[in-house]
């Protein structure tokens, strides 16, 4: 028997070890499982180019609980060590890699700085474990199977062992403070989270099975039970196979598979794979997506070589794709750095830059291939696109051959066809074609149809992010502007040449002025007479586009750049002196019937704009069934 030191150059980092990152102790299985599935792949390696003449067969990794014992093993059937080199990889390598990662990273401790933790390796189980035994048995003809003992000093021993089969088990004597460890239901938890789709089949206990009965079983056969190993995991998701191997329902089981709780399927999905200039697999999920930002992020997975690292894909991923679902995994991307650092990384933009312009590309042919499928879908994925086409410009300048921009009649036009379409007859007298749209169809019905009156497209916008879209357009692209169609009258949203000639003098203008001002409170409305179509409404109350969208802006975040601070509720009262009402207004003798006409025109038109509310609605309701007694 060998007694030695680990290494008796530094103080015991076991106490280190233990106390570091508190939280994450359960990685240490995940540890122990990644070296695990990597001796049984360097094996299958070594046979396939004939390096060694042993049987690889169907290994599989083994991981049991001696609730009694207080002990965890986990167990494999690869490549093994000799003791010579347990010596070299367990003393000396894989401590002074530990030690040189709890250096660099116990001081950015706990904060998640560090994603997956990758690195920590063997030495992680210290974290769980008092003890921790090493049997293991070399491949290699003629080799003694090696015992080694270490109990969280930077002591071990080392003797031979009688272990005949090949590979290693680790033997964790689990610490007091960590017992759940021995429970079933935590290991089980674990190997779901982590393990799910690794390599190598993952045996967990046993299971019972019912047997298939013959098929001239009589009726009333009662199938055998079987008891067969519990393996818990999947070694051949889809992501790490050929598109062309897989169709769509694999695709959609496959979804299920990553999220069992979820019982809508997926819109589409995405199929990520390249080897150059980085090595990146994975395939992206769009589920459908309601107008709430927040709620529907880090559901990707990322993983590398097929182990599970985190859900939070920040940095990694550009943020508006954030909202899909799926799985990513490389074995490019730097785990055991910071987010700063990760960002800042080039391989890592390099990914994201990838990833978009993947998604990107995909969205255009699912336009092309299927137009009529991909405009039903719209809906349900419009809030990722527009929120991609604000964040980054490289999906702004491709969105244009998949983004749609949607009528109130439900036809839906790519920006060009969109242009092509409107351009002749809402261009107005400054050459700017002018894009109408509504946000809300039943609120803005009555400017709807006063716009589709005049032969315009009225386009439904109703995400939360579209009042920022609509900046961006209209600073990117030539000469066009957004306009709601109840920021003013129809005939103002698009000025033309030819005004209508107004009936009223100008001396009646100041007239009707006067006595509108008398009766309307200033501080909410602006008066604004207009020479309009005499069929047109009497009054009509807007809000202009800049102050309303602005205040949208600032109420979804990023607007404040104008610095408006708390904009009033303010609109614009619109008279069309034209009418005849208003000419009626004007040429009554009565004050008081001037008043009851001003105020009745008023709250009509605050009520087709959902403006009149409480109090005020029940006295319009009280005078008008007066009016009609
Ligand atoms: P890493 O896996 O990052 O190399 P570890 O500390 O986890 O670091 O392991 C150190 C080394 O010990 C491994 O590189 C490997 O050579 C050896 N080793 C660990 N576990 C096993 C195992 N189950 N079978 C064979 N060799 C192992």
């Amino acid at each position: 028997m060998t007694k030695g030191n680990i290494n008796v150059s530094v103080e015991n980092i076991f106490p280190l070890i233990k106390k570091f990152l508190y939280s994450d102790h359960e990685i240490f299985l995940r540890e122990l499982i990644s070296n695990a599935t990597d001796a049984t792949l360097k094996l299958k390696h070594l046979t396939s180019i004939g390096e060694t003449t042993v049987e690889y067969g169907n290994p599989k990794i083994e991981v049991k609980i001696d609730k009694e014992g207080k002990k965890l093993h986990i167990i494999d059937q690869g490549i093994g060590m000799t003791a010579e080199e347990v010596e070299k990889y367990i003393n000396e390598i894989a401590f002074s890699g530990a030690e040189e990662f709890l250096d660099k990273y116990k001081d950015s401790g706990k904060d998640a700085g560090i994603i997956g933790h990758f690195g920590l390796g063997f030495y992680s189980s210290f974290m769980v474990a008092e003890k921790v035994e090493i049997i293991t048995k070399s491949y290699k003809e003629a080799t003694e199977a090696a015992h080694w003992t270490c109990d969280g000093s930077p002591e071990f021993t080392l003797e031979p062992s009688d272990k005949t089969e090949r590979g290693t088990e680790i033997i964790l004597h689990i610490a007091e403070d960590s017992t759940e460890f021995l429970e079933e239901s935590k290991i089980s938890e674990l190997l779901m989270k982590y393990n799910k789709f690794m390599p190598i089949p993952i045996k967990f206990g046993t299971k019972e099975v019912n047997v298939a009965l013959p098929e001239d079983a009589p009726k009333d056969a009662k199938p055998e039970k079987k008891t067969i190993d519990n393996i818990i995991n999947n070694p051949n998701p889809a992501w790490t196979k050929l598109p062309a191997d897989l169709k769509d329902e694999d695709y959609k089981s496959f979804y299920r598979e990553l999220y069992p709780m979820q019982f809508e399927d997926p819109l589409f999905h995405i199929h990520l794979n390249v080897d150059y200039p980085f090595n990146l697999t994975g395939i992206l999920y769009f589920p459908k997506m309601t107008n709430d930002l927040n709620i529907q992020k880090d559901k990707i997975q990322l993983y590398q070589n097929q182990v599970y690292v985190t859900d939070n894909v920040e940095g990694i991923v550009p943020e508006f794709l954030t909202m899909l679902r799926g799985v990513i995994d490389s074995p490019d991307i730097p785990l055991n750095v910071s987010r700063s650092y990760l960002q800042a990384d080039s391989n890592v933009k390099k990914i994201a830059s990838y990833i978009t312009r993947k998604v990107a590309d995909k969205l255009k042919s699912l336009f092309n291939d299927n137009r009529e499928d991909f405009e039903k879908k719209w809906d349900d994925i419009k809030i990722v696109i527009e929120y991609g086409m604000l964040s980054e410009d490289k999906f702004f300048e491709k969105a244009d051959a998949f983004a749609l921009y949607p009528t109130v009649d439900k036809k839906y036009y790519i920006y060009d066809e969109l242009i092509e379409k409107i351009k002749d007859n809402q261009t107005d007298k400054d050459g700017k074609v002018v894009i109408l749209y509504a946000s809300n169809e039943d609120a803005q019905h009555s400017y709807i149809e006063a716009a589709k009156t005049k032969g315009y497209e009225v386009l439904l916008l109703d995400s939360p992010i579209v009042s920022h879209l609509m900046q961006k357009l209209e600073s990117s692209k030539e000469n066009i502007s957004f306009a709601r169609v109840d920021a003013d009258h129809v005939d103002n949203l698009i000025k033309k040449e030819e005004t209508t000639i107004s009936k009223l003098s100008d001396d009646e203008k100041k007239q009707l002025e006067d006595i509108l001002k008398e009766a309307i409170p200033s501080e909410k409305f602006m008066v604004q007479l207009e020479a309009m179509d005499s069929d047109a409404s009497p009054f009509i109350i807007t809000q202009p586009e800049f102050m309303r969208r602005m205040k949208e802006m600032q109420a979804t975040g990023g607007g404040g750049m104008f610095g408006m601070g708390n904009m009033p509720e303010m609109y614009n009262l619109i008279v069309n002196t034209n009418s005849e009402l208003v000419g009626e207004i004007l040429n009554t003798k009565t004050k008081k019937k001037q008043e009851r006409l001003i105020s009745q025109s008023l709250d009509l038109a605050r009520l087709s704009q959902g403006l009149l509310k409480g109090k005020e609605l029940s006295e319009f309701i009280k005078r008008s069934y007066e009016m009609i007694k």
